[in-house]
């Protein structure tokens, strides 16, 4: 196989990538917001997929009104959207490969099992050689250093074998991990460059250590300031967020051009959505951005 063209000298593409189990709410606005300016700005492609990987978990009608509220707000996404539920017999397939080449094994450890070891595997079924049948399949990972530097927070490492574990990447009832799907529909899209909520920060050693494995290229990454409500929540589904009002569409896309310490002109009071983006295409400057994890959502202005 020939090494992967360095992705610095690709035209820019990036993407937002809700999961459909509930509305957008401002944290998922500022997130989009982000993504979205950042890749208008270099004149790059912006993709939309939805992760509809759990279907228990979804919002009936979630799909739908992400889709309709991204409308409102003016954004206007490239190509089709790409549905994660479509693409399982891919998954399934990288799935396979990784547990013939024994860098994936079959793991049938109980939750119960797994209580009180603080959430890293401890490997009980790593060299086990069970049975396929009913068993969760988790990723064999390395005692060693993942690190990257990104954008906004700067450099991020996690010692994968002591910090995670050996990670779940398909469940045993069948549904495929997020951290494998992304991995593989960030290259088959040809993403360039990650931009989400500071929430994955700790999920991007996992990403960067199953690009090393499946031989893919790996990302610039930009991970924003997670909004967080008074009690040190997210928000998010918890909190069954209201779908973002339609009608507050310019203020709320203000509002998170501020948290993205962006200072739009006074002008844009009352500007419609498609003015605000413009001008926030035109004027993005991701040096800006506060370098936090989070930012309550009570200090907005
Ligand atoms: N689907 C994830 C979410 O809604 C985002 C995944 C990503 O951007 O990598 O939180």
């Amino acid at each position: 196989m020939s090494a992967p063209t360095p992705l610095s000298s690709q035209p820019y593409v990036g993407r937002f990538a809700p999961t459909p189990s509930g509305y957008l709410h401002f944290g998922s606005l500022v997130a989009a917001l982000a993504s979205y300016l950042d890749a208008r700005a270099v004149a790059g492609r912006w993709l939309l997929r939805m992760e509809d990987l759990d279907p228990p978990r979804e919002m009936p009608g979630a799909q739908q009104a992400i889709l309709q509220t991204l409308e409102r707000y003016g954004f206007e996404w490239d190509g089709p959207v790409v549905r994660q539920s479509e693409r399982l017999d891919t998954y399934n397939r990288v799935i396979e490969r990784l547990l013939e080449r024994g860098l994936a094994y079959p793991c049938h450890c109980s939750r119960k099992k797994l209580q009180g070891h603080a959430g890293v595997y401890p490997g009980f079924c790593r060299n086990a050689g069970l049975p396929l049948e009913g068993a969760a399949i988790r990723l064999r990972v390395p005692e060693r250093v993942y690190a990257f530097s990104d954008r906004v927070q700067g450099e991020f490492r996690q010692q994968l074998g002591r910090e995670v574990g050996d990670f779940v990447i398909r469940r045993r009832d069948g549904l495929i991990a997020y951290q494998l799907a992304v991995v593989l529909d960030d290259a088959w899209q040809g993403i360039t460059d990650v931009v989400r909520g500071a929430d994955l920060l700790d999920s991007t050693p996992r990403q960067l250590y199953l690009q090393e494995v499946l031989g893919l290229p790996q990302p610039r990454y930009l991970h924003v300031p997670l909004i967080i409500q008074p009690d040190g929540h997210k928000l998010g589904k918890s909190y069954r967020s209201p779908p973002l009002a339609a009608d507050q569409a310019g203020p709320l896309l203000l509002r998170a051009l501020r948290a993205l310490g962006q200072q739009p002109a006074a002008e844009l009071a009352g500007a419609a959505p498609g003015e605000v983006l413009a001008w926030g295409i035109a004027h993005w400057d991701a040096a800006r951005i506060p370098h936090s994890l989070t930012l309550a959502e009570a200090q907005l202005r």
